[in-house]
């Protein structure tokens, strides 16, 4: 039986003509049998692909071809294309969905004005030198931190990355403009849009983690600053640095520790809820706590 792989990868550079860089990938993918998600806009590309892994390899060669993309690291975890329903290459005005598109600002060396990148080892030296001042801000969607977060975190009030230009122009964090602030997100590249945007609208000094909480947990685990799950984007839902990570996520109905989310059993709904075993085995409890409680009654 072959062998079978995933590579996860982004890379922001100026791309003049996102269309046509749509079209290369998608006949490429294609050729080669993988399938996946990538979406490029004229920021740079966003993607995650599997299959064999022959082909898989094929596919980082020929992407680091095109000018912009001769740098990109492809990270590699296990898997294969049966991980994705489909093959979707899609040119969108963002990679990420923050609502900013002419703010970005994109050069050969990457985004213009971010955070100051930090090596997991520098995220902690920062903090053994500055102590409390240091605060960490979350880059995620609000749910993701319920199972795992740098401890002491800031965790903004956002369903959807599209949530946190109204939320950092709120006032809500205007005492954190003259603080360090370290945003951290699953991999990195929502915190690299994310640092611009704080920078813009006045906070001082922003720090970004260099391939986000994952490579921050490879490092340190949750011996150190980081404590619980991660939560991520395909079947696993969350994943463990070690095997003594505790546990810091609640079941939403009953209180009973938990790492696992499930959809909400309303269909009009979906939301990702957080539940133990028992409760999301038991119909009348799949189902988010307020509002859609009454819609399954
Ligand atoms: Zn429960
Ligand atoms: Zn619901």
């Amino acid at each position: 039986m072959a062998l079978n792989r995933i590579v996860l990868y982004y890379q922001f550079a100026p791309i003049s003509d996102p269309t046509a860089v749509m079209l290369w990938q998608r006949a490429l993918c294609e050729k080669l049998g993988l399938r996946g998600r990538i979406i490029v806009s004229k920021h740079g590309i966003n993607g995650t692909v599997g299959g064999e892994i022959d082909a898989v390899k094929q596919y980082t060669k020929e992407t680091r071809q095109y000018p912009g993309f001769k740098g990109m690291e492809f990270k590699w975890s296990e898997g294969g294309a049966e991980d994705f329903p489909r093959l979707s290459v899609k040119a969108r005005d963002e990679i990420v969905a923050f609502g900013a598109p002419d703010e970005l600002q994109v050069d050969e060396n990457g985004v213009v004005g971010g955070g100051v990148h930090l090596k997991p080892e520098e995220v902690n030296k920062l903090v053994e030198e500055r102590g409390d001042e240091v605060v960490f801000f979350d880059g995620r969607n609000a749910f993701e931190a319920k199972i795992g977060k740098f401890k002491n975190a800031i965790v903004p009030d956002v369903r959807t990355t599209h949530d946190f230009i109204k939320e950092i122009e709120s006032g809500k964090y205007d005492d954190l403009k003259d603080k360090p602030v370290v945003t951290y997100c699953t991999g990195g590249i929502r915190c690299e849009i994310l640092s611009a945007l704080m920078k813009n609208r006045g906070f001082k000094e922003i720090y970004q983690i260099d391939g986000g909480i994952v490579r921050y947990g490879e490092k340190y685990g949750d011996k150190e600053l980081w404590e619980g799950s991660l939560y991520v984007f395909d079947k696993r839902m969350h994943m463990e640095f070690t095997p003594d990570t505790v546990t810091i996520g609640k079941c939403e109905q009953c209180g009973a520790p938990s790492n696992k989310f499930e959809n909400c059993a309303n269909e009009d709904c979906r939301e990702l809820i957080l539940l133990c075993p028992e409760c999301a085995a038991d119909d009348s409890k799949r189902v988010c706590p307020d509002g859609c409680a009454t819609v399954a009654a």
